[in-house]
């Protein structure tokens, strides 16, 4: 009988109320994992956690919403202490929350700015390392994998492809490529493994703009040499793999999953 890949761990995907935070959080819970869906703490947010919650909970998983502004240190400790509390354990992390401000450099406020670091580059620090001081008090006992934990972060393609009226988020991105790498070098010896998956344009309500006409949608294709949009299940897909054992010699990668469009498509041909 095939027994679930991820029977037994506990994991906590920020951001979970949508998109590919949401995907995730479904996809770990169908591989047999206890998922914390985090999400933002607003209305809007614990309703759509709910939701996903009980989707799981119908198809026979274990979820709980808990809500927590990561880029709060408070709010984010109180989220682990919680999970550790009602789970007694971590064993997975996916750092998913994000934001955009787009805005010119020259009419970029501070605000702006500062919101992008702090959830998408700070929120990740403060989740890692909460997620990091569970993982060394695991007992060797609770150990349901080859790692004593694992960490994976959503990144982005603008990791990589400079991305002009959003260097916010370029730099934030950025930024977790290099932590990320940092991390994994910093913690392999202790058998915690640290990897990302830096998706290229998915479908999802961040980047609705990009493919809400069939318009929008045209000239995004033009980036994108595998002729369609990504969906959200694209990336919990390869989530799913980088946490469990399958990938237990994989520490310090980004996956880019991208349908090609880090090729730099216009290239074809040309250039
Ligand atoms: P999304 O807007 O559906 O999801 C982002 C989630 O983060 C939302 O649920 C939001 O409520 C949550 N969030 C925002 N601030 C938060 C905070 N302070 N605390 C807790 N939660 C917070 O969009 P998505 O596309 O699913 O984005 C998920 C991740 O994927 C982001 O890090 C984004 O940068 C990255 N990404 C998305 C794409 C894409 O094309 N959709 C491409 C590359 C990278």
């Amino acid at each position: 009988m095939h027994s679930k890949t991820l029977g037994q761990q506990v994991a906590i995907v920020t951001g979970a109320s949508s998109g590919i935070g949401r995907a995730t959080a479904i996809a770990l819970a169908m591989e047999g994992a206890i998922v914390i869906v985090n999400h933002f703490p607003s209305e809007d947010d614990r309703i759509n956690a709910e939701a996903g919650v009980r989707e799981i909970s119908d198809a026979g998983g274990r979820a709980v919403a808990v809500a927590a502004d990561i880029s709060r240190e408070d709010q984010v400790e109180a989220m682990f202490a919680e999970t550790l509390d009602r789970f007694g354990k971590l064993d997975i992390l996916v750092n998913n929350a994000g934001i955009e401000r787009p805005a010119s450099i020259q009419d970029m406020t501070l605000a702006d700015w500062q919101a992008v670091i702090d959830v998408n580059l700070t929120g990740q620090f403060l989740c890692s390392r909460a997620a990091v001081r569970a993982f060394l008090n695991h007992k060797s006992s609770e150990q349901t994998s080859g790692a004593i934990g694992t960490i994976i972060f959503v990144s982005s393609v603008h990791a990589i492809i400079p991305w002009a009226f959003q260097t916010n988020y370029a730099a934030s991105k950025g930024g977790v490529s290099l932590f990320m790498r940092s991390l994994a070098q910093e913690l392999a010896p202790m058998k915690i493994r640290v990897n990302s998956v830096a998706p290229g344009a998915i479908r999802t309500p961040i980047n609705h703009e990009a493919w809400m006409s069939d318009e929008k949608m045209a000239q995004l294709l033009k980036l994108i040499p595998y002729g369609r949009i990504g969906e959200p299940e694209d990336i919990s897909r390869a989530i799913v793999w980088l946490a469990s054992d399958a990938a237990d010699y994989v520490t310090g990668t980004a996956l880019v999953i991208d349908g090609g469009m880090t090729l730099y498509p216009a290239f074809r041909g040309e250039g």
